[in-house]
């Protein structure tokens, strides 16, 4: 019997190479300049850490996380312009558009909330030429939303692409957060800031959906491996449990919670604890050979034999849990 129910996620654009295994026809390559050999390297273009490749011994290690997955246009116009159509990748609301290209990194780009098994995700597509959707629009799975381009930083004609990710929302507290935290910076997006962002391995979540049409986000991210634990204490600007009920674990009135991460800082798990912290505490790290620091887009260091958590680490986990500066 065929199956009814409309998938939970189409790819944005025609391109499906994800979906056949042409991974270099999908993926938007970087430009790779390692130990003297200068490639055009398509792995670069996937989710996870994947870029700047480091020497450490024998081995190499990746130590720049790309938060999304970077596609390659099929249709290119007379001038070599890319023209391919973007389309929502499930139905939800356009919550966010930005239009001026100079006012972010990613360029124009616009995010959609889907409501997915029933909680809020949220799809974000970047480097784009045009939009053609509205703030508070709703839009159908496979609706046109925006037109491929090559806005924002690090790209060029040549290497146009859609850039896509899956996201949960972190604080919906940012814009109260921020000023204080990035104070060079201007907060020009409101709480669809990347910073309050946390993608997903969408990449992965696409082939995981092809074997298993109803996996859930919750069941997806839960499978990921576990880095780094903080234990915080409890605050009533922290509403990422709100949102995700899924996250949480134990008894959930305690004064206290630990918060699982894996290596990009995505929260894994948050569990109730009796301990009493008065700022973020690292209780566990995932041991590796390897710094920390590049391991954990510098959130975590070593320090001594110990981890500790940096600045920015601090500074994200207080994002997370809705600590006050
Ligand atoms: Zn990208």
């Amino acid at each position: 019997m065929a199956n009814a129910e409309p998938p939970k996620l189409i790819l944005p654009t025609e391109n499906d190479g994800l979906l056949t295994g042409d991974f270099a026809g999908f993926y938007q390559y970087v430009q790779r300049d390692f130990e003297g050999q200068v490639s055009q390297a398509w792995e670069g273009g996937q989710y996870g850490f994947v870029r700047n490749p480091r020497r450490i011994g024998s081995q190499i290690i990746y130590t720049r996380f790309h938060e999304g997955i970077d596609i390659r246009p099929l249709h290119r116009g007379a001038t070599g312009e890319p023209e391919d159509i973007i389309h929502a990748i499930a139905g939800g609301t356009v919550v966010y558009t930005n239009p001026v290209a100079g006012s972010s990194n990613y360029g124009r780009y616009m995010v959609i909330e889907h409501h997915l098994d029933g909680f809020p995700y949220y799809s974000l597509y970047a480097h784009l030429n045009s939009i053609t959707v509205n703030v508070g629009e709703s839009v159908n799975q496979g609706s046109p939303i925006a037109v491929m381009g090559h806005t924002g930083e690090g790209i060029d004609r040549e290497r146009a692409h859609v850039h896509l990710e899956l996201n949960l929302l972190l604080n919906s507290h940012f814009s109260e957060w921020f000023p204080g935290h990035r104070a060079a910076d201007i907060n020009r997006h409101g709480i669809y800031n990347g910073i309050n962002l946390a993608g997903i391995d969408i990449g992965r979540f696409y082939l995981e959906l092809k074997k298993n049409p109803s996996l859930t986000v919750a069941a997806f991210v839960q499978q990921g491996e576990p880095w780094y634990k903080v234990l915080v204490p409890i605050s009533p600007r922290m509403d990422l449990t709100n949102r995700y009920s899924w996250l949480l674990e134990g008894e959930t009135d305690a004064p206290g919670c630990e918060i699982t991460f894996d290596r990009t800082g995505l929260p894994l798990k948050v569990r109730g604890s009796s301990d009493h912290v008065t700022q973020p505490t690292l209780t566990w790290v995932h041991s590796s050979p390897f710094p920390q620091h590049l391991l954990t887009r510098g959130l975590i260091r070593n320090h001594g034999s110990e981890y500790v958590l940096s600045q920015e680490g601090t500074q994200y986990i207080g994002l997370v849990c809705g600590l006050q500066r």
